[in-house]
C-alpha cells in the first residue's frame, strides 16, 4: 500500500514485514529516525554497504554508523566498556553515537566501517527504526539518507527529493523529532565527542562524572565526516549577521527579529531545540525559493547551540 508520493510507505505491519523483506534481499531503504532520515542496509552484507556508499556518493573512507535494537546483539560486535554501559543505561535508545572496538569476529562488513578497529554504533528510538531493528536478525548500516556533505533529510519527502527514484522503498515516520544529527561519542580512550548533537558534553559529564573533550577540529582525514565542509544547503552561507544580504535569505532566531520579508525565523520564542529542529527544514526551504545566499545571526553556543553552530560552520565552509 503505497503512500502519495512514489516509493513513500506508510509504516504499518504489512510494510515493516516489506521492509525486512527489502533488506534481507540486499537492498537499501530510507528509514525514519528521531535524529534525520537514514539510508540503511544489512551491516553484514557487503553487498548492501556498497550500494549505501554508492547512492550517497560517498568516500569509502568515511565510516557508516550501526543501528542496533538492543544490547545484547551489539555484544557479537563490539567491545564493551563501563562508560559505555553507564551511558547507555542513561541515554539508549537515543540520540547518540558510541565509538567503540570491534570484535575481531565480528561479521560487520568490512567497507561498513572503512576497515577502521573501531565501530560507530547507535540505538535508534524512533519506534519505526526501532520495530524494524527488532524484526531483523541483523544490525543496519545507516548513514544520513543524503548525497554527501549535503544537508540531511529530516522527511520522507526530503529523501524523495534526495534520491528520486534511486530507492524502491522508504518508510514515513513522520518529521523527525530531533532534526539534527546524533552526538557522537569516542569511547575507546579519554571520552571525547567527535561531533556535537541534542544530547550535550554536559549531560555526558553529569553520567561518566568525569570531564569530557570536544574535538575541535578533525586533522585526520580518516574521519571525514567531521571534516570542515559538510551539511552543505548549496549555496553561500555566511554566519553571525545582522541583515541579509541583496537577494539573500535571512535565518533569524528569537523574540527581536520580527517576521519581515526573506527573513526566516528558527524559533520566535528563542528555544534552542525548536531551533535545531527548523535548521535544516528552514535551508531546505530557502534552497527550494532560489534565493541565491544564506546569512545567519549569531545563534547563542548553549546547550544544543552548540550543535547548531557547528553545522552552520560547516554548513558556510568555503
Ligand atoms: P552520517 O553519515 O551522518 O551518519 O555520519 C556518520 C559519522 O560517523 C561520520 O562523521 C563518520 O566519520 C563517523 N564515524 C563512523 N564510524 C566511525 C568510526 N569508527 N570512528 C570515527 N568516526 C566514525
Ligand atoms: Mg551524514
Amino acid at each position: 500500500m503505497k503512500n502519495i508520493y512514489l516509493n513513500v510507505y506508510k509504516s504499518n505491519l504489512a510494510n515493516m514485514q516489506k521492509a525486512k523483506k527489502s533488506v534481507e534481499n540486499n537492498d537499501v531503504i530510507g528509514i525514519p529516525t528521531e535524529t534525520v532520515y537514514g539510508l540503511a542496509g544489512n551491516a553484514y552484507s557487503e553487498t548492501s554497504v556498497k550500494k549505501i556508499f554508492k547512492l550517497k556518493k560517498r568516500p569509502r573512507y568515511n565510516p557508516l554508523i550501526l543501528h542496533y535494537a538492543s544490547l545484547n546483539r551489539l555484544k557479537k560486535d563490539a567491545v564493551i566498556n563501563k562508560s559505555f554501559i553507564k551511558l547507555y543505561k542513561s541515554l539508549c535508545p537515543g540520540p547518540i553515537t558510541f565509538i567503540l572496538n570491534k570484535k575481531a569476529k565480528s561479521k560487520i562488513s568490512k567497507i561498513a566501517n572503512a576497515r577502521k578497529k573501531t565501530i560507530a554504533i547507535r540505538f535508534p528510538k524512533h519506534k519505526v527504526a526501532r520495530n524494524l531493528l527488532k524484526i531483523l536478525s541483523v544490525p543496519l548500516a545507516a548513514p544520513s539518507a543524503n548525497i554527501f556533505s549535503k544537508l540531511s533529510p529530516t522527511s520522507a519527502q526530503d529523501v524523495v527529493d534526495e534520491f528520486n527514484g534511486k530507492i524502491k522503498m522508504i518508510l514515513d515516520g513522520g518529521s523527525c523529532k530531533i532534526g539534527l544529527e546524533s552526538t557522537i561519542l569516542d569511547l575507546t580512550s579519554r571520552p571525547t565527542i567527535l561531533r556535537q548533537g541534542s544530547i550535550t558534553q554536559k549531560k555526558i559529564e553529569g553520567i561518566l562524572k568525569t570531564k569530557v573533550i570536544v574535538k575541535k577540529k578533525v586533522n585526520r582525514i580518516k574521519s571525514p565526516g567531521q571534516l570542515n565542509f559538510h551539511y552543505s544547503p548549496g549555496l553561500p552561507v555566511l554566519m553571525n549577521k545582522v541583515l541579509p544580504s541583496k537577494n539573500g535569505a535571512f535565518i533569524t532566531f528569537g523574540k527581536k527579529f520580527k517576521n519581515k520579508k526573506n527573513s526566516f525565523n528558527l524559533s520566535q520564542k528563542g528555544n534552542l531545540k525548536e531551533a535545531a529542529n527548523n535548521l535544516y527544514k528552514t535551508m531546505r526551504k530557502i534552497k527550494k525559493l532560489n534565493y541565491k545566499s544564506i546569512n545567519v545571526c549569531v545563534i547563542p553556543n548553549i546547550g544544543i547551540g552548540c550543535a547548531i553552530n557547528d553545522r552552520l560552520k560547516k554548513a558556510s565552509f568555503k
